[in-house]
């Protein structure tokens, strides 16, 4: 898309909400031990997110937003506090650094360098479970929607970097899957194995990608477009 400027949607906006709540309750668990204020927090991020070339940003839909983000909110807080009691109740000789590193052993949108894979040098992992060595992605799924396995090459596509990085192994991915079904929060899992197979996937589409971009390519049309992409509206004409 030479030259054209994506457009925000309301998918774009709700998917970045999630990652931003989900990262931030978290990180004031691991950091402070202390759950921020909700109201303040949306307040904040909700007028940078919400109606950013969106065109159906009416009120109904934004009371139905933040009721979706307050859900995951409330529920990542409470994950966060049950671990931390958890693990000071298992161990009460151990030390506040301790009881986080171990209860919380989460680096949350991990900056890594993914230039010696021919990556971008800024790459964000959404969370990496520094104990069990687990990459996970999160997801936000809209109505409809279904899980795909190709979304497992982000997955691949992190742990390859990882390694490559800190050199250690990375071999399992985890797709957090976040959605709303009936006004009601639903958290799935795709829990896998990064084996051979899904390397040699990732690694395939990686080269696929370069030589686009290094011989430039004409990418030609997918197979399927999204009505989340932010192209679509130009794509189908409507914009000029
Ligand atoms: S709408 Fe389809 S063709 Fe257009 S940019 Fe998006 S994915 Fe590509």
């Amino acid at each position: 898309m030479r030259g054209i400027r994506g457009e925000g949607n309301i998918h774009i906006s709700t998917g970045n909400l999630v990652h931003k709540a989900v990262s931030n309750i978290v990180t004031s668990f691991v950091e402070r031990d202390e759950e921020p204020d909700f109201e303040t927090w949306w307040g904040r991020e909700a007028s940078d997110c919400i109606g950013l070339g969106a065109h159906d940003t009416s009120q109904t839909i934004h009371e139905g937003i933040k009721r979706f983000i307050w859900d995951i909110w409330r529920q990542t807080g409470s994950q966060c506090k049950s671990a931390l009691l958890a693990r000071r109740s298992a161990q009460p000789y151990a030390t506040e650094r301790d009881v986080h590193a171990s209860a919380l052993p989460f680096l949350v949108e991990h900056k890594i360098d993914g230039s010696l894979l021919g990556l971008s040098d800024i790459l964000s992992v959404d969370c990496f479970d520094y104990l069990h060595d687990i990459i996970f992605d999160l997801k936000y799924l809209k109505l409809g929607s279904i899980p795909e396995l190709w979304r497992r090459l982000h997955c691949a596509g992190y742990a390859v970097t990882l390694e490559s990085v800190y050199e250690i192994p990375v071999d399992v991915g985890c797709i957090v899957y976040i959605s709303q079904v009936r006004g009601e929060l639903m958290i799935s899992r795709d829990l896998f194995f990064i084996g051979d197979d899904i390397r040699g996937w990732w690694l395939e589409e990686r080269d696929k990608k370069l030589e686009i971009i290094a011989q430039k390519k004409d990418p030609g049309l997918p197979k399927r477009c999204y009505d989340s992409c932010l192209y679509i509206r130009y794509c189908l004409g409507d914009q000029k």
